[in-house]
């Protein structure tokens, strides 16, 4: 179907050369709609990733010490390769990922704006001066770059993830390791064609693919690597994050989510079906800030599980290769097996279910897009991330009571509710413990808003003026005899 794509590359970028496994080994990648094989990349092992950070350790001086302007002129040169070549990065992303083209190329376009953002955020990197105590001394404070990064990304958003980690990363003067998804690792694997394009110098961003653990331990254990930043799931981040911390790095977390989204009964319903659309069914209910919980007060329940069940029912399935296709494959049967087992799970406990319910008819991990009504606490999605085309639909009484049915997750990334009270409005986005609240939206996400959970959901942020501190240290520096 696809001849082969210009962005498609089989090597790992390690100090400015393209290299496989030293012992040769590889994994295979497979397209998620058809179940076909794609390529291989290389599997390399510590040995590898340690000559990676070697690579990046080496180019840091000289990568620091450019100006932030002249940082921000190759990273801006990145930005206009990605741009030119926005459709073949698009149509990699989909035959890897399985997400609708329409969506693949939101996310390259969102690639873009994060790095774009950052190459302009590199010049605002402003430090301090405090008052001094001392009549003879002056206190200046800079801000300076962590170092090398290792960088862990998800197969979610194979693109933009690295996007948002590596942009603030080069734009605060870091160098990095990034070790993409091994599910999706062309779309990594094409940040090093990028970055060669745009003439950012050989070592500063270097990409190793194979198995996690190897990659993880070099990352945690190498003293090289000041800084691990991690998206994926809360057990493996939660693990890493405990070894890094002992190792005493600097770490970002974005874990998972379990994200609530509330309809009260003075919500325009026809904005509140489409935003639960958009927030439930975005790459196939694929991502962490995708709704898990629907929270429907009592007086619009009927009338919003219906509107919404026929909104969902009308979700066109399919390769997302395909024009009108606005729901692809899961990734894999795993997430198969598990979207399966929570709707089995619900209708066992008396879930209705309005829509869906079932594999697709055109197999692979095609499932079809569910409406479950009558959710109650005791099912497991009550608790657990879905991450897959299922809309669990709970009925709620008051506002105290969605308020605290939303806030009892050991999650707290992004929270959604509709209303049309401006007090209310107000009251519950301070209320509902989540570190990104979307009111009367169901999609928030952009480069110039701070993305980043609390409690389980991990900490630091991504994007905004805020996304570069997770990059920089505080250095304080003290002038005697003045
Ligand atoms: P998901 O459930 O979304 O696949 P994971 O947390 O398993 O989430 O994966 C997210 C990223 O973390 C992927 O790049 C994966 O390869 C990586 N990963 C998984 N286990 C480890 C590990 N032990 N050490 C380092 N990285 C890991």
């Amino acid at each position: 179907m696809v001849a082969k794509n210009p962005w498609l590359v089989e090597a790992n970028l390690i100090g400015g050369a393209w290299v496989g496994a030293d012992d040769g080994a590889t994994l295979a990648v497979v397209n998620p709609a058809t179940g076909e094989g794609i390529g291989t990349v290389p599997s390399v092992g510590r040995a590898e990733v340690a000559r990676a950070v070697a690579a990046a350790d080496a180019a840091f001086p000289a990568w620091a010490a450019k100006t932030a302007a002249e940082r921000a002129a190759l990273m801006l040169k990145a930005v206009e390769v990605i741009r030119a070549n926005a459709e073949d990065l698009a149509a990699l992303l989909t035959l890897e990922q399985g997400k609708p083209l329409a969506e693949a190329r939101g996310e390259i376009a969102g690639s873009a704006a994060y790095l774009q953002w950052f190459a302009e955020e590199a010049r605002r990197v402003y430090g301090d001066t405090i008052p001094s105590p001392w009549a003879d001394r002056r206190i200046l404070v800079i801000k300076e770059p962590v170092g090398v990064v290792g960088a862990i990304t998800p197969w979610n958003f194979p693109s933009s993830m690295i996007a948002r980690k590596i942009g603030a990363a080069l734009a605060a003067g870091c160098t990095a390791v990034v070790k993409p998804a091994e599910l999706t690792p062309y779309s990594g694997l094409a940040w090093g064609l990028v970055f060669e394009r745009a003439g950012i110098p050989a070592g500063v961003v270097n990409i190793v693919t194979g198995k996690p653990a190897p990659i993880g331990d070099e990352f945690i254990e190498n003293p090289a690597v000041r800084k691990v930043t991690f998206t994926g799931s809360t057990a493996v981040g939660r693990q890493l994050a405990g070894r890094a911390t002992t190792a005493l790095k600097r770490i970002s977390m974005e874990l998972g989510g379990n994200a609530p989204f509330i309809v009260f009964d003075d919500a325009d319903l026809d904005r509140a079906v489409a935003g639960a659309i958009a927030s439930k069914f975005r790459n196939s209910g694929q991502t962490c800030v995708c709704t898990n919980r629907f929270f429907v007060q009592a007086g619009i329940y009927d009338a919003f599980a219906a509107a919404f069940a026929a909104a969902v029912a009308a979700l066109k399935v399919g390769d997302g290769f395909e024009a009108g296709v606005v729901q692809g494959p899961l990734i894999d049967g795993r997430a198969l097996a598990k979207v399966e087992g929570f709707v089995a799970d619900a209708t066992a406990k008396g879930g209705r279910v309005l829509t869906g319910g079932a594999r697709h008819a055109l197999g692979q991990t095609f499932f079809q897009p569910t409406v479950i009504a009558d959710a109650t606490a005791e099912m497991a999605f009550a608790r657990d991330e879905i991450f897959g085309p299922v809309a669990p639909l709970f009925r709620f009484e008051t506002e105290d009571e969605a308020v605290a049915a939303a806030n009892s997750s050991e999650y707290g990334l992004a929270g959604y509710f509709y209303t049309r009270d401006l007090a209310r409005a107000f009251r519950v986005a301070e209320r509902l413990k989540f570190g990104q609240i979307g009111v009367n939206e169901g999609v928030i996400t952009t480069e110039v808003a701070p993305f980043g959970g609390v409690k389980s959901s991990g900490f630091g942020r991504e994007g905004s003026k805020y996304g570069l501190d997770d990059y920089l240290d505080v250095k304080y520096v003290c002038i005697g005899g003045v």
